[in-house]
């Protein structure tokens, strides 16, 4: 099957090699093969190829070279966030704080279950409203809980009462978190504060100072670059211990021969995300707006879950449409598009393979009869008019033959 066959509206789950990420890469898979550790000339141009991408990863957040740390994913940054710095913190007599939310991906939601499992931290979760944000006012509450004080420094210099954890942008429902805000908060409270910004980087402006972030995750493969290889963007300074131990490669943090082609593509990915960043959001929205309102216009009984447009069209990824359809199975709705050569997803794309209802879709209060229904089609700048057009009618064929087969009315 070839997948240029398809209208591909799943981006939120992983998105085409970009060709000019692919030439950038196809060095490093074919003649310059060396160990970037290596001492002669190939090996040397390998380290310099990954230089530059740490450079290019870092300029894209507005962070210094030496902040970034290449991992194999998303869900490894997380990780090594999470696992990193609650053992770093760890002491016998007392549990190192946690503050997160219920809408996070597992990547962090289970890991953070994992950590209170075995005694390294105590948690509390914060739900979001009813469009999906995870409020700095929630979040302040769930920490003043913990520590009850505020710092006298609100200078954030000392962040050993806690950590923050709150996505920058949710995978399932397209809400994009007021993270300047929750980084506010974490100063105060002389919390530490990661981001899970694997949907949101390259397809959002992140600064990591303007946000107040000491720890930020992405992931290549949902900006144009290859799979099987992360970020974790670590502030200078930032407590924190490895979670995989051998020779010592990025900065001790993340032991292990480095994914020279994965790290040059991933640079690459970041670069093209600088350059074409606005002139894309332009574009992508366009598809969005007009893909939304047809489906709510022509579809009854249907809902956007999460944040509405137009009013919040900012605080919603660019490329995200997450629907609701009252009385239809969305992995039904799913396979009918597929039989029609469209690639979409019910939510995330990890619940669905497991079969699980959407913990998200629960959280912000979707309608019982709707919960079922839900749809998330994704775009992105290869997307065009044409096949949302094509999709809109080929969704409402699809959702009209489920009423009139499964309906009781
Ligand atoms: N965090 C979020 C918000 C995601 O959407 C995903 C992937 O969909 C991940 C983490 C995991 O990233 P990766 O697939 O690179 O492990």
């Amino acid at each position: 099957m070839e997948m240029t066959d398809y209208i591909y509206f799943d981006n939120a789950a992983t998105t085409a090699l970009d060709p000019l990420v692919k030439d950038a890469m196809t060095p490093f898979m074919t003649f310059n093969y060396a160990n970037a550790s290596g001492t002669y000339h190939d090996a040397s141009l390998a380290r310099s190829a990954i230089n530059k991408a740490r450079a290019q990863a870092a300029a894209l957040i507005g962070a210094e070279p030496d902040e970034i740390i290449f991992t194999s994913c998303g869900t490894e940054s997380d990780n090594l966030a999470l696992y990193g710095t609650a053992m770093a913190h760890f002491s016998r007599d007392k549990r190192f704080n946690a503050v997160s939310d219920t809408i996070e991906h597992p990547a962090v939601y289970n890991t953070l279950d994992a950590l209170k499992k075995a005694g390294f931290i105590k948690l509390a979760r914060v739900s979001p409203d009813k469009d999906g944000f995870i409020t700095p006012g929630a979040v302040e509450e769930a920490v003043h809980s913990q520590v009850k004080t505020k710092r006298d420094d609100a200078s954030g210099q000392t962040k050993d009462n806690g950590i923050i954890s709150v996505m920058s942008a949710n995978n399932e429902i397209g809400a994009i978190n007021d993270i300047a805000g929750i980084g506010s908060v974490a100063a105060e409270y002389g919390y530490l504060f990661h981001t899970d910004a694997v949907q949101s980087f390259g397809h959002v402006l992140l600064d990591v100072d303007v946000m107040g972030v000491d720890m930020l995750s992405a992931s290549a493969h949902k900006l144009g670059g290859p799979k099987g290889i992360g970020l974790l963007y670590l502030r200078r300074g930032t407590k924190i211990v490895p979670t995989m131990y051998g020779g010592g490669q990025e900065h001790g943090l993340r032991s292990g021969t480095e994914n020279v082609a994965g790290i040059v593509g991933f640079g690459e990915a970041c670069r093209l995300a600088g350059i074409r960043m606005s002139a894309d959001t332009r574009y992508i929205h366009e598809l969005r707006d007009r893909l939304v309102s047809r489906i709510l216009n022509e579809i009854p009984d249907t809902i956007l879950t999460g944040p509405q447009l137009p009013d919040m069209g900012d605080k919603r990824l660019p490329g995200h449409c997450s629907f609701a359809f009252k009385g239809v199975q969305g992995s039904s709705l799913v396979i009918g598009l597929d039989i029609r050569n469209i690639c979409a997803s019910t939510g995330a794309a990890c619940s669905a393979a497991a079969n699980r209802p959407s913990r998200v879709l629960k959280e912000i209060g979707v309608a019982a009869d709707h919960f079922n229904g839900s749809l998330r089609l994704t775009l992105s700048r290869n997307n065009t008019i044409e096949e949302v057009d094509r999709t809109v009618d080929a969704v409402k064929a699809c959702v009209t033959q489920l009423r009139e087969m499964f309906g009781d009315d």
